[in-house]
């Protein structure tokens, strides 16, 4: 018999966590971090306790009780011994956006996870460039003989695991024991994203994943629902994060809206912008390119750009970080040494107030820091993340500066005070004036009403289970055999 056990994504946007049992076989559809139920427990400043982390999220129901699917060295603590047979037989990741793919690092490092290479290649730009764990597991809590003889706490790469990455290619199929899986790509505002349809022993499941069809890989979704059509599908789970909603932009819309923005900007055009979705990025490259001016990006986008043009497998899907268009924003160190008396300290000096991988960006050709942007800022088009608003204190933005906003507009309350802040920055640079709106210029990764439609009726699966959504009554509108599932609710095929 085949069953699917839902630890999270149903009746709540986010936290897929999908487990499918079939005969031997194992499989977690996504082990994503729901920010709901997240924070209905969690905030920035209190967290899951360090290496009490899996009792504390046990306790909160915030992750599935089962035995050999996480890290030893956190496991040991909740009464596991680690080292118990595991049942999982293997993750599979739609995309990696975190509420498909944040709880990964909790994983045990010899549990396979199958994702895209693209998806791939954004966990490791989150490891490098920050302090995650999804592609090496970094033990901790452990102690060792040192050679003193005393006993020490071991830290950090010392006791470094990869883990079990296994890429698959789009449209070919694979097998993990039991389960034929049938990686399709479709669109949405991350790249690398797939739905799947798995083959079971009793039936054919299809899971959406995110997606919508007003970006920039339309047809990749139209191919998966035509495939859908004609899988005879026995179920399929189907997301609804923006089924109360109608109509949507396109990516090209926004595009030509952020041309026709900063042709009429006289000075700097700063802007802000999912940090990892290229597809967006590529709007404001071409809206550059089209203006004659560059794109400045920051370190972590020149460092995903380097990942993607380095791999064989998305090479030339973006531009490469050193594209004639695009410059690299050298930010003010930890000592912040850019711009001081270089006699005074080594060229050493310089690199070591930088990070690792933001080193050798300081030798590009194309590297720039604020003091070129000052000289011409009317040449560039500024990318400026909510979270390096300071780097306009180093810019000073002239008159005529303008700032667009391509980023989600606030759902609720935090967030609305985060954008206030931001409003803030921008109405003491004299970009912006008060009580005046910026232009935010923005279209989702999620499909409106009408597109979700289209993927229930395209599909045509015996069985509907609405994911991703608070709204499964449209669901039910618009398919005969809706079956709506609770948290940690099962489901027989
Ligand atoms: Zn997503």
């Amino acid at each position: 018999m085949t069953s699917i056990t839902f630890h999270g994504g149903v009746n709540d946007i986010g936290g897929n966590k999908f487990l499918v049992k079939d005969k031997d076989t194992t499989l977690l559809m996504d082990f994503g971090m729901s920010f709901s139920e997240e924070g209905q427990f969690f905030t920035q400043f209190l967290n899951a306790r360090g290496s009490n982390a899996l009792t504390d999220m046990f306790e909160m129901g915030l992750l599935p009780k089962i035995k050999g699917m996480y890290r030893r060295d956190y496991a040991k603590h909740v009464g596991f011994d680690g080292n118990e047979e595991t049942e999982i037989d293997g993750v599979l990741l739609t995309h990696a956006h975190v509420d498909h793919c944040a709880y990964v690092p909790y994983l045990r490092e010899d549990i396979p996870i199958y994702c895209s290479e693209e998806s791939k290649l954004i966990m490791q730009n989150f490891d490098d460039t920050g302090n995650d764990e999804y592609l090496t597991q970094k033990e901790k809590f452990q102690f060792y003989k040192n050679k003193k003889g005393e006993v020490s706490r071991a830290t950090g790469d010392k006791v470094a695991y990869p883990r079990k990455i296994k890429t698959f290619e789009s449209n070919k199929e694979f097998s993990i024991d039991s389960i034929r899986v049938e990686p399709l790509p479709v669109d949405h505002s991350i790249s690398g994203v797939h739905a799947f349809i798995l083959h079971t022993t009793d039936g054919s499941i299809g899971n959406t994943a995110d997606l919508r069809f007003h970006g920039r890989r339309k047809d990749d979704t139209e191919k998966f629902v035509e495939r859908c059509g004609e899988s005879d599908l026995d179920l399929l789970l189907c997301e609804g994060t923006r089924v109360d909603k109608d109509s949507s932009l396109t990516e090209y819309d926004v595009e030509t809206k952020v041309e026709d923005i900063v042709n009429d900007t006289k000075g700097l055009a700063i802007c802000g912008y999912p940090i990892r979705d290229l597809d967006r990025l590529m709007s404001f490259f071409i809206a550059a390119k089209n203006t004659n001016r560059y794109l400045v990006i920051d370190m972590k986008q020149a460092y995903l750009l380097k990942l993607f043009t380095e791999s064989e497998s998305t090479k030339g899907k973006y531009p490469s970080p050193v594209d004639k268009n695009i410059k690299i924003y050298i930010q003010r160190g930890s000592w912040g040494l850019l711009d001081k008396n270089k006699d005074k300290f080594s060229e050493k000096q310089l690199y070591a107030d930088y990070a690792t991988w933001q080193r050798p960006f300081l030798d590009y050709p194309n590297a720039i820091d604020y003091r070129d942007i000052q000289k011409k800022q009317n040449d560039y088009i500024f990318f400026c993340s909510d979270f390096r608003l300071q780097d306009l204190i180093d810019i000073k933005p002239d008159e005529g500066a303008t700032y667009i906003r391509s980023l989600t507009e606030p759902f609720d309350f935090e967030m609305e005070h985060k954008v206030d802040q931001v409003k803030n920055w921008f109405i003491h640079f004299g970009v912006l004036k008060k009580d005046e709106n910026w232009h935010q210029i923005h279209v989702s990764g999620h499909g409106d009403g009408t597109q979700i439609k289209k993927v229930i009726d395209g599909s045509n699966s015996k069985k509907l289970i609405p994911i991703h959504t608070q709204h499964d009554e449209y669901h039910k509108k618009w398919h005969s055999n809706v079956v709506s599932v609770k948290q940690h609710g099962s489901v027989d095929l």
